[in-house]
């Protein structure tokens, strides 16, 4: 029965994957080549559950595997405390979702080190790296499985009530009502078909269930209608009460409310400080400021 188990959770770990990967061709060949150079670590080590930096880079230096000779990410150092909102922004092809994969651990860096609550990432086991976070993204993926999978993928564990709980928080519950067959609906290609909005508020309840140590959001331009909004942004508050989180931010209103704010440019950190410290230093800064940092990240879909 633990092996059946554990199968389980290593297909729906790959399928999880291929299905974020599925958005571009590119980046499923890059996992699947990619996905056996990441090793889990022979020795599992503990991690320092009071530790006070939650997330740290250390002189980090990363190229795409298929684009060696230009470095997506290059001299990275970042230190964020427990508790934090540090708020990534930058040009469309900075490296900000790259930092969020590192993160993760989907690839490892080519020189430097990633640590989690002092722990380098790559001594512990990326499944159980990869509990601690929950990603809410622009477009979230949507499982070809009901609703209840859908949402129980963020903690597979967690009773029918639980589920719903975390629905009706993430303003889901309401519209998942209203669909044909409730929770039972079929989401994903040839399921229900849910508008930008809905599946947000879906994954919103996937992370409100898995109740992360970080969030890593993605945050979203992608045009929501003004009332989904309202409800995606006042569950998405209630979530980073009190929990260490990234932001890939579009949104001025974001930014200065952000702890820290990390400048990116062509991989690089230009600047880290408070919107006034910013404010004052870069000129890059000033300019995403006047174009409210919507900067249409969303060309490769992501
Ligand atoms: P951002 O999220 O800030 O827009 P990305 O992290 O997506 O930037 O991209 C950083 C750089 O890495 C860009 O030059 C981009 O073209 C490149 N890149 C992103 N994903 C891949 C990939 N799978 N393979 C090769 N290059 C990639
Ligand atoms: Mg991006």
């Amino acid at each position: 029965a633990v092996m059946v188990a554990m199968s389980l959770a290593t297909i729906s770990e790959v399928y999880g994957e291929l299905q974020r990967a599925a958005g571009s061709a590119e980046r499923l060949f890059e996992l699947l080549a990619v996905e056996s150079a990441i090793k889990a670590p022979h020795k599992v080590a503990k991690l320092d559950e009071s530790a006070d930096t939650v997330i740290a880079f250390e002189q980090v230096h990363f190229s795409y595997p298929s684009r060696l000779n230009s470095a997506a990410l290059a001299d990275i150092s970042l230190d964020i405390k427990k508790g934090q909102v540090v708020a990534l922004v930058g040009p469309s092809g900075a490296g900000k979702t790259t930092l969020f994969e590192l993160l993760q651990r989907f690839y490892d860096p080519s020189l430097g080190e990633i640590r989690f609550k002092e722990t380098p990432i790559q001594q512990l086991e990326p499944q159980h790296l990869r509990q601690q976070m929950g990603m809410v993204q622009q477009q979230p993926t949507m499982f070809s499985s009901d609703v209840w999978h859908n949402i129980r993928y963020g903690r597979p564990d967690a009773t029918d009530e639980e589920v719903i709980l975390a629905a009706k928080r993430a303003h889901a519950h309401e519209f998942i009502l209203d669909l044909p067959e409730g929770y039972k609906s079929y989401l994903g290609e040839q399921g229900v078909r849910l508008s930008g909005g809905q599946k947000q508020r879906i994954a919103l309840a996937r992370a409100i269930l898995k109740d992360p140590e970080v969030l890593l959001l993605d945050e979203a331009t992608s045009a929501l209608d003004a009332e989904s909004e309202f409800h995606v942004q006042a569950a998405l508050n209630e979530l980073m009460e009190n929990r260490t989180t990234l932001i890939i931010a579009h949104r001025l209103s974001t930014v200065i409310h952000a702890d820290m704010i990390v400048l990116l440019d062509q991989g690089r950190i230009l600047a880290q400080g408070t919107h006034a410290q910013l404010l004052e230093q870069s000129e890059l800064y000033q300019r995403l400021c006047e174009l409210q940092f919507d900067t249409s990240d969303t060309e490769r879909g992501r």
